[in-house]
C-alpha cells in the first residue's frame, strides 16, 4: 500500500462520479471528476493501487511534445492519426481516432501539469516518428492520486465491483463484494475502468482461442470484470478478432521476468526459430511477430543480436534494457556465432548460416528476403550482426494487454449493442474498444487510459445529479 494516497476503509453511500479501478484510466477519470465539482470515490478490487499501469513499460504515445521538440524529432498529430489508422488497417472506429488525436497534447500537459515527467524519447512499433515517452507510471498515479485527494476524491481499496446496479433506466450506482455479502453504492455516473482481460483464461479461450500457448501478464485484477458487468446490461462488445500477443518474453516466465520482455529486434537483432532461422521482417509490430512467433516449432524463439546491439541499451526502457537483462542471467551468450548456437541447442550450422547470409545481404545491399528493411517500423537501419561477443534471448508472445472492449461514443459513454448509450455508464482505458482497431502502435493503451480516462470523467461530472443527497 503506497502511503500518503487518500484512502478510505469505509465504502461510502452515495458519491457524484464512482471510477471502478485504479490504473491511469481510473485515476485520471478520478482527478478529472474531482476537478469537475464532484465528490469522486474510486474503488479498486486489490489491495494495491496501479493494475495493469504499473506493471507496463510505461510508453505513453503524443505527438509533438516538448521532449520530441529538445530531441529534434519532427512529429505532428496529422502522422500520429495516418499512423493509428494504417496500423489499425481502418478497422479502427475512426470517431475515437480523432478524439484521442484532439485531446492528446492537452491531456499530456495535463499530465505534466500535475507532476508526470517523462525521459528521453523512443521509437517503437508502428510509430513513423520516434514518439515512446517513458515514465514511471507508479508515480504517475501518485501525482494523479493525491492531486484528487486534495479536491476531496478518495479511494478504497479490495472493493471488487460485483454488478452495475440499474434502476429506473439509467445506471445507479454498483454493488460491492464485501466479505459479508454485496453492498450498494449509490453514484450519479459511473466510469468503469476495470482494465482488460489478459488474466482471465476463460475469457481469452472464447475470445482468442489462438492464444493457447502464449504466456499470460497483466495486473492481476485484470479480469473481465467491467466488461461482463456492462455486458450483462446490454453492451455491445468490438474488436475481440484483434486480441494479439507480444513478442519479446522470456519463454518462460522466468522468475527475473517482470513481465515486460525486451525488443532487441528494434536496434537490430534478429529472431530465429528453434530450427536457426528466421522467420518474420523483425521491423514489424511486435504483435505481427508475436503471432508469427506462437506459430513457430516448440513456440521458443530466440532474439539473436551482436555487441554492437547490447550497447545501444538504454536502462530507461525496460523493453530496451539488454544490459540489464546479461546482469540479470537472462541472456545466453557465446564469444561467436558458432558457440551461441551450440549453447542454444540449435541444429548444427544453422545459426551460422542465417547470421551470414543475413550479413552478407545488408553488406551487399540486396533486398532481405523477408523485407526487412529498417530497425523498426520506417525508423533505422540494419547492420551486420559481427561484433563479439554474441548474445541471445529466448523470446515468446504473452498477452500483455486485450485492446478490445466495450463500444463508447465520443463522450465516452458505453453503447448498446444498437449503439444507444446506456445512461450514465462511461468507460475507458483497456475495457474500451474500437480504438486500435487491428493493431497496436506502442504507448496508445497507456495514452488511451490517459486521454479517454481524463474526458470520461470529466464528462461523468458533467451529470446533473439525480439523487437526494
Ligand atoms: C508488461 C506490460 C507492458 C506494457 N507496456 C505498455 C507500454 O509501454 N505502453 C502502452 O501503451 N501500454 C502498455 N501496456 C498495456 C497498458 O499497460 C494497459 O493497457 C493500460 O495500462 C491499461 O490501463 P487501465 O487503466 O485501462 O487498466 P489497468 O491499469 O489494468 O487498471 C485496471 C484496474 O481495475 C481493477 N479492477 C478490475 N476489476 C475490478 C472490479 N470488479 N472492481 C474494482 N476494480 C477492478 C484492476 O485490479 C486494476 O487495478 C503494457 C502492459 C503490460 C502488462
Amino acid at each position: 500500500m503506497i502511503p500518503g494516497l487518500p484512502y478510505d476503509t469505509e465504502l461510502p453511500e452515495r458519491v457524484g462520479v464512482l471510477v471502478l479501478g485504479s490504473g491511469l484510466a481510473g485515476c485520471a477519470a478520478l482527478l478529472a471528476a474531482a476537478e469537475g465539482g464532484q465528490f469522486a470515490v474510486m474503488l479498486e478490487k486489490t489491495s494495491e493501487i496501479g493494475g495493469s499501469t504499473v506493471k507496463s513499460a510505461g510508453l505513453s504515445a503524443f505527438a509533438g511534445t516538448a521532449e520530441q521538440q529538445a530531441q529534434g524529432i519532427a512529429d505532428s498529430v496529422e502522422l500520429l492519426r495516418k499512423d493509428l489508422l494504417e496500423v489499425g488497417q481502418h478497422r479502427n472506429d475512426e470517431r475515437l481516432v480523432d478524439l484521442y488525436c484532439e485531446h492528446q497534447l492537452e491531456t499530456y500537459d495535463w499530465l505534466k501539469a500535475h507532476g508526470v515527467r517523462y525521459g528521453e524519447v523512443h521509437a517503437a512499433s508502428g510509430q513513423s516518428a520516434p514518439r515512446s515517452h517513458p515514465t514511471d507510471t507508479t508515480a504517475m498515479l501518485v501525482h494523479l492520486l493525491k492531486a484528487a485527494g486534495r479536491l476531496g476524491a478518495r479511494v478504497v481499496l479490495d472493493a471488487p465491483a460485483d454488478r452495475l446496479a440499474h434502476e429506473g433506466g439509467r445506471v445507479v450506482g454498483v454493488d460491492v463484494r464485501t466479505p459479508d455479502g454485496t453492498r450498494r453504492v449509490l453514484a450519479d455516473s459511473v466510469v468503469v475502468a476495470t482494465g482488460g482481460f489478459s488474466q482471465n483464461p476463460d475469457l481469452l479461450a472464447r475470445f482468442a482461442p489462438q492464444m493457447e500457448h502464449a504466456l499470460r501478464a497483466g495486473g492481476a485484477g485484470c479480469e473481465g470484470d467491467g466488461l461482463l458487468m456492462a455486458w450483462q446490461l446490454g453492451a455491445g462488445v468490438v474488436d475481440t478478432p484483434y486480441i494479439k500477443a507480444t513478442y519479446g518474453h522470456f519463454h518462460e516466465m522466468h522468475p527475473d521476468e517482470d513481465g515486460t520482455g525486451i525488443l532487441a529486434v528494434y536496434k537490430g537483432a534478429i529472431s530465429v526459430n528453434r530450427e536457426g532461422r528466421r522467420f518474420v521482417d523483425e521491423s514489424r509490430n511486435y504483435k505481427e511477430i508475436g503471432d508469427r512467433a506462437l506459430a513457430q516449432p516448440g513456440v521458443t524463439t530466440y532474439q539473436v543480436f551482436d555487441s554492437r546491439v547490447l550497447a545501444a541499451s538504454s536502462d530507461e526502457v525496460p523493453i530496451y534494457d539488454f544490459a540489464g537483462r546479461e546482469s540479470s542471467g537472462l541472456l545466453v551468450r557465446g564469444e561467436t556465432v558458432e558457440e551461441l548456437e551450440e549453447r542454444l541447442g540449435l541444429p548444427s550450422g544453422s545459426l551460422v548460416t542465417t547470421v551470414s547470409d543475413y550479413n552478407a545481404a545488408i553488406r551487399a545491399g540486396t533486398p532481405d528476403p523477408l523485407g526487412r528493411e529498417h530497425l523498426s517500423g520506417s525508423v533505422g537501419t540494419p547492420l551486420p550482426l559481427e561484433q563479439a561477443p554474441f548474445f541471445a534471448h529466448p523470446s515468446g508472445s504473452v498477452v500483455l494487454a486485450t485492446y478490445c472492449g466495450l463500444t463508447v461514443d465520443t463522450h465516452l459513454r458505453v453503447l448498446d449493442v444498437f449503439g444507444e448509450p446506456i445512461d450514465r455508464l462511461y468507460a475507458a482505458g483497456e475495457v474500451i474498444g474500437g480504438f486500435h482497431g487491428a493493431g497496436y502502435i506502442t504507448g496508445t493503451s497507456i495514452g488511451k487510459a490517459g486521454i479517454f480516462g481524463r474526458l470520461a470523467g470529466t464528462r461523468a461530472a458533467a451529470e446533473e445529479s439525480e439523487l437526494e443527497w
